[in-house]
């Protein structure tokens, strides 16, 4: 029996993976510049804490997550997203009170049954961020901007940044109503899905994706139109900020988020190009009472996640070439004692930091060449039965075809410093 990954699940494969360390690296040096700490969660959970935070009604509670009983009967599902467990482990341990903010980031696998298609995956990666205890303005376009300088790190130019206000607890209620009313005489024109979100959480509709949906959602009441007096001019102010330092963007009212618990300011960065219809990169926004709602202190909050295999896809091919690292030196040894010394050699170099490849199957010196050559290594050593008895092994330039002849008792320093020469 041929035993396979599960559907929509993915192998990270050498090769692929030089992306996701650089990227990953990317961000703990972005990020370390504003201040933010990483932290580690775990993969699952006790599955209220999905269901209370991200709110029964929404697709990921309803449909995608995956929920198990464990042997102890415990309620328990597989992380679909990494704010809930932030906001748990934040209240868990206590972390109110910080100054200047509580600052985290994550990085991991988070799960949902979805049906599986490029862009969507049942098991997928996010880099999170969330900036927990503050009001301020200045905080939700600290952290977009430090997003938007994190694309740019990577080299990612094409992306348009989105901006919304959803309003707060003042003032969305009687948007709902507002909205409610305005969808009601199209009801029989929406889709069945429409038909249930009209019910329970009508600012959905804005999101559906269906072309006949979207049509008549445009028509509809703008939330921008019935914010109160202080989400709109927090609005206005975290746009002044974002153009006091040039970040780009677009404000698009049809942004409403698929979570429950996001309030004020939420974003979209959207790809233009390279996605095709999964072109969604990051998503986020303030959600101001979460953490109250898990009996914690009052505690505003701002935060993103973002797609890692989307935004993957979309690093320059070139990139990948400049990001595997060939070997520094092709051991090549010719006959059985150089064989055997092979090990102890290879082990000497390793330990001074160099990256050392060598064969374990007897071969001419051609074909260990050929290896050498097609792993791209920089430099081959060459050493045979002569260059035992006379204790001076072959150092080979790769590139160049210059040779030197090395000691053998002082092996490291001597490849070390030629290689050195080079660089
Ligand atoms: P979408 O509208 O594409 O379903 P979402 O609103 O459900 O996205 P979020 O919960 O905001 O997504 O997650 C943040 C980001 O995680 C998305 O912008 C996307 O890049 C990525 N993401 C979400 N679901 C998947 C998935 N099933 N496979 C791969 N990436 C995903
Ligand atoms: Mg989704």
């Amino acid at each position: 029996m041929k035993i396979k990954s599960i559907k929509g699940v993915k192998d990270i494969l050498p090769g692929e993976i030089e992306k996701w360390q650089w990227t990953e690296s990317v961000a703990h040096q972005i990020f370390t510049r504003y201040g933010f700490n990483e932290i580690r969660l775990p993969i699952f959970e006790d599955t209220n804490l999905f269901k209370r935070s991200i709110g029964d009604t929404t697709d990921i509670v309803e449909k995608e997550m995956y929920t198990f009983r464990d042997k102890g009967d415990n309620d328990l599902t597989l992380r679909p997203e990494g704010t809930a467990s932030v906001v748990r482990s934040y209240i868990e341990h206590n972390m109110h009170g910080q100054n200047p903010l509580t600052k985290l980031y994550y990085f991991g696998p988070m799960f949902r049954y979805e049906r599986p298609q490029a862009g969507r995956l049942r098991q997928f990666y996010q880099i999170g961020v969330e900036a927990m205890g503050s009001q301020s303005p200045a905080v939700d376009a600290e952290v977009i901007t430090m997003l938007i300088e994190f694309f740019k790190a990577l080299g990612l130019n094409d992306l348009e940044l989105q901006i919304n206000s959803l309003g707060c607890k003042n003032c969305r209620p009687q948007y709902r109503e507002t909205l409610k009313a305005a969808i009601e005489p199209h009801l029989n024109e929406l889709c069945t899905n429409c038909n249930q979100r009209y019910k329970r959480n009508p600012l959905r509709v804005l999101d559906c994706k269906v072309p006949q949906d979207v049509k008549i959602a445009k028509g509809l009441p703008k939330i921008k139109d019935h914010l109160c007096a202080q989400c709109e001019e927090d609005f206005a102010q975290v746009r002044r900020f974002l153009d006091a330092v040039h970040t780009a963007y677009t404000v698009n009212d049809q942004i409403v988020r698929g979570l429950d618990y996001y309030n004020k300011t939420t974003f979209e960065v959207i790809s233009k190009t390279g996605l095709g219809s999964q072109n969604a990169v990051c998503g986020g926004g303030r959600y101001d009472s979460l953490v109250e709602d898990f009996d914690g202190p009052p505690t505003p909050c701002f935060g993103f996640a973002l797609g890692m295999e989307r935004l993957i896809s979309l690093l320059p091919e070139e990139k990948l070439q400049s990001l595997s690292t060939p070997p520094d030196l092709y051991l090549v040894s010719l006959g059985e004692e150089a064989q055997n010394l092979a090990f102890a050699t290879a082990h000497q170099l390793r330990a001074v930091g160099l990256y050392v490849e060598r064969g374990f199957e007897d071969g001419s010196m051609k074909s260990q060449m050929r290896k050498a050559n097609k792993l791209a290594s920089r430099f081959a050593l060459i050493v045979g039965d002569d260059e035992i008895k006379n204790q001076r092994y072959l150092l080979k330039n790769m590139d160049g075809g210059e040779q030197w002849e090395v000691s053998a008792n002082a092996l490291a320093e001597e490849v070390l410093e030629h290689l050195k020469s080079l660089d």
